[in-house]
């Protein structure tokens, strides 16, 4: 089993992982902490978190049979896309740069699909589910007990040779393999950049996320109207919100991914807001085929680009560009673009 696992990471490089971790399906002492985040309600509208019982936090309820957990990381971050240049420039959309390119989903899993069947094919037969976001999974509490990394602060996993730009996939299977060792302490100390910098104070304490707060629930998860205190703290931020990555100091140590796949796609790094405003539902559903975009709709994405438009500074084309689609947009919205105009107006009174 020794020598099985130490090639499952090898074969895990070589498919294009930068890490490969093992662990057992003790999760009990993450279980505490997930059930007082949802007593909290801090999942929102998420009702999927709670749907599933202790399934998530004992694998061996979601899959039986399972014994070990072989956890992944992939790293997403595209060279050369301008963040700074665009999070600064109020007339541009800004894209989370996970989202930039082809769905992850799809890529993780494939890859995933790809070791697990290595397995099998050195005649070591195995019960296994791969995932990749895509199950109730606790994918965090994996990773840091399989040792790749730390749940920080803002409770992403952080890794101290790798920052924290990467994506998380899981192999559950059958196979009684060596564990890794955990990953013992957080490295955050006494910094609390990512605390300081959230937007939305969405970070409500160390380690503890308020998601019905983070920009990327409300641009991505979130169904209805945008909350009106969150709107002006949103800036040009469309889909997704990096700032709590962007400030991390670990991130010096990120590496960029040679994943063709992961690179922008459509200009999506660099866009005009009023330009994306402007896409029918047709040219949003085909600019974002195959992109893990295409699931908030095109109704999600024209609110989240009003809120934008009206942080945005003074511009008459925004006025004429919001005041076009106002007749042919749906109640939730008009009721967005409403306030983008009310706030354009304001600005005209203020320049
Ligand atoms: S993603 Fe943005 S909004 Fe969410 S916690 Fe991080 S900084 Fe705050
Ligand atoms: S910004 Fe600082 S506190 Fe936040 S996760 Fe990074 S190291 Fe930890």
């Amino acid at each position: 089993m020794q020598e099985l696992a130490d090639n499952i990471k090898k074969w895990g490089l070589s498919l294009g992982f930068q890490q490969v971790g093992i662990t057992d399906t003790d999760l009990s002492q993450y279980e505490e902490k997930f059930t007082q985040w949802l007593g909290q309600k801090f999942h929102g509208e998420m009702n999927y978190m709670e749907k599933h019982g202790t399934k998530r936090t004992r694998p061996d309820e979601l899959i039986p049979g399972t014994l070990r957990i072989i956890s992944v990381r992939m790293d997403y971050l595209p060279p050369d896309t301008e963040i700074f240049t665009v999070l600064n420039n109020p007339q541009k959309a800004y894209i989370s740069r996970y989202a930039l390119g082809r769905d992850y989903h799809k890529l993780l899993r494939k890859r995933l699909e790809q070791l697990a069947e290595k397995i099998n094919d050195v005649g070591i037969a195995h019960g296994y589910r791969t995932f990749c976001d895509s199950a109730p999974i606790m994918e965090k509490p994996i990773a840091e007990k399989s040792g790749l990394g730390w749940i920080g602060k803002h409770t992403n996993l952080i890794n101290s040779k790798a920052g924290s730009w990467f994506f998380l996939g899981e192999i559950y299977t059958s196979l009684p393999l060596p564990i890794d060792e955990p990953h013992q302490r957080s490295h955050c100390g006494s910094c609390e950049a990512c605390i300081t910098i959230c937007p939305t104070q969405a970070i409500v304490g160390p380690y503890q996320l308020d998601a019905r707060r983070c920009i990327s629930y409300l641009t991505i998860e979130l169904r209805g109207s945008i909350p009106l205190e969150f709107r002006p703290l949103l800036g040009n931020r469309i889909y997704g919100c990096d700032d709590c990555q962007l400030v991390c100091p670990w991130n010096k140590f990120a590496k960029f991914t040679a994943e063709k796949d992961f690179y922008p796609r459509n200009n999506l790094h660099t866009p005009e807001l009023l330009d994306l405003f402007a896409w029918t539902e047709a040219e949003f559903l085909h600019n974002t085929e195959g992109s893990a975009i295409r699931r908030i709709g095109h109704d999600c994405w024209l609110r989240n680009i009003a809120v934008a438009l009206g942080n945005a500074p003074y511009n008459i084309r925004i006025v004429n560009a919001l005041q076009n689609r106002l007749r042919d947009s749906s109640p939730m919205v008009k009721e967005h673009i409403e306030w983008a105009l009310s706030q354009q107006m304001q600005h005209a009174t203020n320049v």
